[in-house]
């Protein structure tokens, strides 16, 4: 069964040119796929019957199974956990904010082999790759729902579960197509790829030729403590990543994000922002401090308001921007790979596993 979302327009134009189907007909079904987000073959309806029949027999569209759907108690963010053919379980949420953004925060893996060991994806490990059409169906997915209600989808953000520079190909060929402006139509610059700090990756994708935003997880300026709790460190170094950094700010002349979960004394005091503040020197920065989220395998604290406060103090005295990140649908796990490991703890009181 071809998955739908898998392909790109060149691809479905092959395909349906190999059904002896006329050649506008994939620029239709393109539409209904991205444009109209149709869920179902039978609302297609300037396609003849027949060739939706053999759309429904040789492809599909229901890639993801909602399996768990939650809202936050302002109701401005919403999460899914979806299961996948083979049972895989991952993650997209839907956030609203008060301007016209609408974000989606969507998975690129089941799992993640990074080992992190703040985050709770990585506590779990790597089970697989998404497809590229399983990546683009969360994002249609989010966006019919806003549809739904006259919004659009404005932004992407590839931070939910799994590290996307190591699902390199699939990434960039979702990213592609949620661009592409007779579909989904996302801005580039409203697209943001978060990574753990994968450095070659991070230096092909700066020669894309792409716009999108690129988000570092830094969460610590100094190797030793660094690798500790980011095991990709020992690998690829902060001065090694930082260059990569400078050459993508470079290439696409946009400047990157880095990502900053503050966890209560172990990376939150004024020196530590002033090693941060040093590290980034002449690199056109913004910095995302986000008070660490606690997870069930981690035995750290969020920093208190007062701790972040002075740590965005310090970096805007070196005239480095910062935003302290609001912890969107704390209440509704809405960190990344939370809602999976809830599940999991109520399915496993059921003896039902889904998951290893
Ligand atoms: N693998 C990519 C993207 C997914 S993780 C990456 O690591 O960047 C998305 C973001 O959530 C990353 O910045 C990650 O460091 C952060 N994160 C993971 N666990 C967290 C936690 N418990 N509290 C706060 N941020 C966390
Ligand atoms: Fe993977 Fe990102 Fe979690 Fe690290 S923080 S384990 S890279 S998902």
């Amino acid at each position: 069964m071809i998955n739908l979302y898998d392909l790109t327009q060149d691809d479905l134009s092959a395909l349906l040119a190999g059904w002896g189907e006329p050649g506008y007909r994939a620029r239709q079904v393109w539409t209904w796929l991205y444009k109209h987000k149709a869920a179902a073959f039978d609302a297609m309806s300037n396609l003849p019957k027949d060739l939706r029949a053999r759309l429904s027999e040789a492809t599909t569209l229901h890639v993801l199974e909602p399996v768990a759907e939650q809202h936050s108690i302002d109701g401005e963010t919403v999460k899914w956990l979806f299961e996948l053919y083979d049972g895989q379980l991952i993650e997209s949420v839907l956030m609203h904010y008060e301007d016209e953004r609408r974000t989606a925060c969507i998975s690129t893996q089941a799992g993640c082999a990074m080992g992190c060991v703040f985050c709770a994806t990585g506590q779990m490990g790597f089970a697989r790759h998404l497809s590229a059409g399983e990546i683009v169906a969360q994002v249609v997915t989010l966006a019919r729902r806003l549809q739904a209600q006259d919004e659009r989808l404005s932004n992407v953000v590839l931070m939910g579960m799994g590290e996307p520079l190591h699902n390199y190909d699939a990434t960039l060929a979702a990213i592609r197509t949620m661009i592409d402006p007779d579909g989904l139509g996302i801005g580039q610059r409203h697209i943001t790829v978060s990574t753990v700090g994968l450095v070659p990756a991070i230096r092909r994708l700066a020669r894309e030729g792409l716009q999108v935003r690129l988000a570092v997880s830094l969460h610590a300026a100094d190797d030793a403590e660094r690798s500790a709790s980011m095991p990709v460190n020992r690998k690829y170094p902060v001065r090694q990543l930082i260059a990569a950094c400078r050459d993508y700010f470079e290439q696409t002349g946009r400047r990157v994000t880095f990502e900053w979960a503050l966890i209560y004394k172990a990376n939150d005091t004024p020196e530590h922002a002033e090693a941060l503040a040093h590290l980034l020197k002449g690199l056109p920065s913004h910095v995302n401090l986000i008070p660490l989220n606690p997870t069930g395998g981690f035995d750290g604290a969020p920093s208190s308001p007062e701790r972040v406060d002075a740590f965005r103090a310090v970096l805007e005295s070196h005239s480095i921007p910062a935003t302290v990140r609001v912890r969107r649908g704390i209440d509704i796990q809405a960190g990344c790979g939370q809602l999976k490991t809830e599940v999991m703890r109520r399915r496993k009181g059921q003896g039902v596993i889904h998951y290893s």
